[in-house]
């Protein structure tokens, strides 16, 4: 093999154990190398065996000497990582003025918050800061058919975590007489009429590009129409349609509805109104009232860009500059109220809390930051391409806030018993970060030891491991039960360096391991892994939401006292 190719794999094995506590995998090396190097595709057979030699050496290196060695020979990998690090911030607005910036978030309370939601809000609280202006939050209440307050109160929570702080808070419903007058001003100029024809009709006279006969009335007929739809109508019998260009070729602008009549009660104005504006009249006049300067839309609102300009136009008032992003939504992990609900409703996903799904609480249950989350939106930017992330890109920003603060813990899985003699005290003290100091906690130990299942398999009789902060063990017997002698000053290097638990006051969790929720648009049935494990007892002095770093296995948050949610590598 060419020695090129060797210090490649070197170099990439050097990496990612770096990454991840010191210890790397034969199969992720070769992944690695295959992605780089696609002409390797074929010779797999004539590297492994090389990959595995330079893995198993890297993997006896102390962390320190890893990183010495990264430093020495491959201080590349250490700086463009900063460099990520660096590339934040939101490109300039168009016709921005320093200190007269004003944005809106708009959610509508029809549906838990989501990382959509969060994109949305974090680009609007962003740049009203970036040019010293202000950011309303705008709560979109004005079809009372899908909102609850269930929903209102679920989105308050979600910003309040992400830590988004607005500078006035409103209501879309707060302006219902404004809504009516905005109308009435329609109807007597005659850009609006009342339209009294079936839904199926409606629909083929839009796509036949045709007027109705309503659009003949005159402003008396409209008129009365209007106050027949307070009073006398049902719902579904009649509308406000705005005069648009029935042979427009975006269909937007095939004479919308301005105002439908919905008998549901609202969640909180019950039923004082009727007659409930659309989104597209109801943002169009918000927007240009509240002094909204930037209005900030996902993409697949542009096509309407043109109605609410008219809209605007027609009743000589301010427009908005518009603009527009992507949807954010992460691979396999939908938003969709549509393909979420039923999922909760069957009982695949228990709640909308679950830590498989794209929710801000499952978000925060799973461990994700805030910050975290933050500074990812911000990486994305302003693109308007549709691409699905990958849940990765944002455990690679939350891995840096969860890293600094998160304690290490043992935790031993399908556990076997290790017997060991000669052990020279009752209690270790370890260190709860190895860089941070995070304090120490006292492990309390007699000669029952637990290890795990899979390390005890890969241990022979007479060789030693290390049990981490304990110190050498010469195994003399294996099997079932595994038999050990404590070894005084033993040798550090070349040998298995091994997490474990005290057996008498060990404390059983349960791991939740999410998976990605949807493979190729099916449900992945197993989406959810759960591990049963043994902790250290110092598991139980945690607080909920506690994020933890089980050593050799992953971050996790604490979700109860038995237990806890796996965040990611
Ligand atoms: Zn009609």
């Amino acid at each position: 093999m060419n020695e090129g190719l060797t210090r490649e794999i070197r170099k990439i094995a050097l990496q990612n154990a770096f990454e991840h506590d010191g210890k790397t995998q034969d199969k992720i090396i070769l992944a690695k190398i295959l992605g780089t190097k696609p002409e390797y595709r074929t010779k797999v057979k004539e590297i492994i065996g090389d990959i595995s030699q330079i893995v198993s050496s890297v993997n006896q290196l102390s962390f320190d000497e890893q990183k010495k060695e990264i430093e020495e020979n491959f201080s590349e990998i250490l700086v463009p990582k900063e460099k990520i690090q660096e590339r934040e911030g939101l490109p300039p607005l168009p016709n921005a003025e320093q200190g007269n910036v004003v944005t809106r978030f708009p959610p509508e309370p029809n549906g838990y918050p989501h990382i959509g939601h969060a994109k949305a809000a974090i680009i609007n609280a962003e740049y009203a800061k970036m040019y010293g202006g202000k950011c309303i939050l705008r709560i979109d209440d004005t079809n009372p058919e899908a909102e609850r307050m269930e929903y209102h109160a679920a989105i308050k929570v979600g910003l309040d975590w992400l830590g988004i702080e607005f500078d006035s808070i409103k209501s879309t419903s707060d302006d219902m007489e404004l809504f009516y007058e905005k109308a009435m001003e329609l109807i007597n100029s005659g850009k609006a009429y009342v339209c009294t024809c079936k839904r199926d009709d409606i629909s083929k006279n839009r796509r036949e590009r045709k007027n109705c006969k309503c659009s003949m009335s005159d402003i008396k007929q409209n008129n009365q129409g209007w106050k027949k739809m307070f009073e006398k109508y049902k719902p579904g019998e009649a509308i406000i349609r705005f005069r648009g260009d029935m042979k427009a070729d975006n269909a937007v602008m095939r004479d919308p509805v301005l105002f439908r009549i919905i008998h549901e009660k609202h969640y909180t104005l019950g039923e004082r109104y009727r007659v409930w504006p659309s989104y597209d009249f109801a943002v169009a006049i918000e927007d240009s009232n509240d002094g909204i300067t930037h209005a900030f839309r996902s993409k697949e609102f542009e096509l309407r860009k043109e109605l609410i300009d008219t809209i605007l136009d027609a009743l000589n008032m301010r427009k908005p500059y518009q603009g527009f992003f992507s949807r954010l939504e992460f691979k396999g992990m939908p938003i969709s109220k549509r393909i979420l609900k039923p999922l909760i409703e069957e009982g695949k996903v228990s709640w909308y809390d679950d830590p498989r799904l794209p929710t801000l609480e499952a978000l925060r249950r799973r461990g994700i930051k805030p910050q975290a989350i933050k500074k990812f939106v911000l990486s994305l930017g302003l693109t308007k391409a549709n691409t699905l992330a990958p849940f990765d890109a944002l455990e690679a920003f939350n891995r840096k806030f969860v890293d600094a603060d998160s304690i290490r813990l043992f935790m031993v899985s399908k556990p076997k018993k290790l017997l060991v003699k000669g052990l020279p005290f009752l209690v270790v003290e370890i260190p709860n970060h190895p860089i941070k100091d995070m304090g120490k906690r006292k492990i309390e130990i007699d000669d029952r030891i637990l290890i795990s299942g899979e390390d005890a398999e890969s241990v022979g009789e007479n060789s030693q491991i290390r049990l981490l902060g304990l110190g050498n063990v010469m195994i003399t017997k294996v099997g079932e039960q595994l038999e050990g002698e404590f070894v005084k000053d033993g040798n550090v290097l070349d040998i298995p360096k091994i997490q474990w638990v005290p057996e008498k006051n060990s404390h059983e969790i349960k791991i939740l391991i999410p998976k990605q929720l949807f493979i190729e648009e099916e449900f992945n049935e197993d989406s959810l892994e759960e591990l049963e494990v043994y902790t250290e007892p110092y598991y139980l002095k945690l607080k909920e939401g506690e994020e933890i770093q089980f050593v050799r296995f992953g971050y996790c948050r604490k979700d109860s006292q038995n237990q806890a949610i796996f965040t990611h590598k």
